[in-house]
């Protein structure tokens, strides 16, 4: 590694997180990259998305060649908040390097892995001499974060009418756990939100025989789903998991039984489940736990996101050779975390991500150190090298 291409990464990482890009807004930070790509002879649209109830959403496409393979980085530049800005110890927008370490929102999530691709890219059509066969593209969303419904979805569906093509996917999101390039993501979990409200009958808890508690009845239904393993997980993925994330009654009361209590469930499931399947595992294990405390009870479900996976093959082992090849060390395949917008992406092509390490993302004093930029440009240095030498 040239100390040339991690100070390249480096300042083009400040110059993203000086872009107050706080998801939906653009913050310059589209401009910022496509007056990167564009002198480097990437053809650039900027695609404003729209949809009912949500704000508009900017994003950038920028494709390099016409031909195949087509091998596509996908990322997007908006941010989460910065939350309290007090409890920052350097400006979330300021990009101050101290000590050998980067900082600001977006530093690992997913500002420093675009500016790795980037400076990668840069490289390899600056030092190699151009793109020899196939065609290069950045698919950069600003709404990622949010609902995701004008960005990486829309994008692909405006490929698509065009004519347009991916043969891979990378995906740049912060997917390492304890080194940069210790693990490729080859899928993603599922998931599912489920409602749970169960009914009673109100009334003073001092005459709680003409009253109907449902507290102790969705208290025992959640026990219910909580204590039942879905599976015990498959050869790529971890077990499946459910997860009571809110439990409310509405009441102020301490002195009358409430008429409902509900409950809200986070499912994350592996490749055993397909959506319907969950909705159905969750609706037997409500009616079992039911019959036993005679609940009458509500569920309904939301949210999306499928199960995927890239099963390994040639996309993976050219990531793999490449990580191999800048760190000495090789990646595992894993499935685990959360979503990300691979889930639309597969779709279209092979996916897989590679990233910076994930253990700053969305914090206070998010923040890369320079090292992990400089491995992680390497890396992907390596990657496009490997995939246009075919
Ligand atoms: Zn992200």
């Amino acid at each position: 590694m040239s100390s040339n291409k991690s100070h390249a990464a480096a300042a083009l990482a400040q110059a993203l997180i000086r872009c107050r890009s706080v998801t939906p807004e653009e913050g310059g930070a589209l401009t910022w990259l496509a007056s990167q790509l564009e002198p480097a002879g990437f053809a650039c649209h900027r695609l404003t998305m729209r949809d009912h109830d949500t704000p508009d959403v900017e994003n950038l496409y920028a494709r390099l060649g016409t031909g195949a393979p087509h091998l596509c980085f996908a990322g997007h530049t908006d941010v989460v908040p910065v939350g309290d800005e007090a409890a920052w110890t350097r400006p979330p927008f300021g990009g101050e390097i101290v000590g050998g370490v980067l900082y600001g929102r977006g530093a690992v999530d997913m500002k420093g892995g675009i500016a790795c691709f980037l400076a990668a890219a840069l490289d390899y059509l600056g030092t190699g001499g151009g793109l020899k066969r196939g065609s290069l593209s950045f698919l950069i969303t600003g709404d990622e974060e949010s609902v995701a419904i004008n960005g990486t979805p829309k994008l692909l569906a405006w490929l698509k009418a065009r004519g347009e093509t991916l043969d891979a996917c990378l995906v740049g999101e912060p997917a390492s756990a304890e080194a940069v390039g210790d693990q490729i993501k080859i899928g993603r979990r599922g998931t599912v939100n489920a409602r749970l409200v169960v009914h009673g009958k109100q009334g003073h808890s001092a005459y709680a025989e003409r009253a109907e508690n449902p507290v102790p009845k969705l208290a025992r239904m959640i026990d219910r789903l909580s204590t039942t393993p879905l599976d015990q997980g498959s050869q790529h993925f971890q077990p499946s998991s459910l997860q009571a994330t809110i439990l409310s009654v509405p009441n102020s009361a301490t002195n009358v039984i409430p008429g409902s209590a509900r409950a809200n469930f986070n499912i994350r499931y592996n490749d055993l489940h397909t959506r319907p399947g969950i909705e159905a595992w969750v609706r037997e294990r409500c009616e079992e736990a039911a019959r036993e405390v005679d609940a009458r009870f509500a569920l309904s479900f939301e949210g999306s996101g499928t199960v995927f996976l890239t099963e390994p093959g040639p996309l993976v082992d050219t990531m793999r050779a490449a990580i191999q090849d800048a760190t000495g060390r090789g990646p595992a395949l894993t499935t685990n975390g959360g979503t990300s917008d691979a889930r639309f992406i597969k779709d279209f092509c092979p996916v897989v991500e590679v990233g910076l390490r994930n253990a700053t993302a969305h914090q206070v004093d998010e923040n890369v150190p320079l090292a992990d930029l400089a491995t992680l440009t390497e890396i992907y240095r390596r990657f496009i090298e490997r995939y246009f030498a075919g």
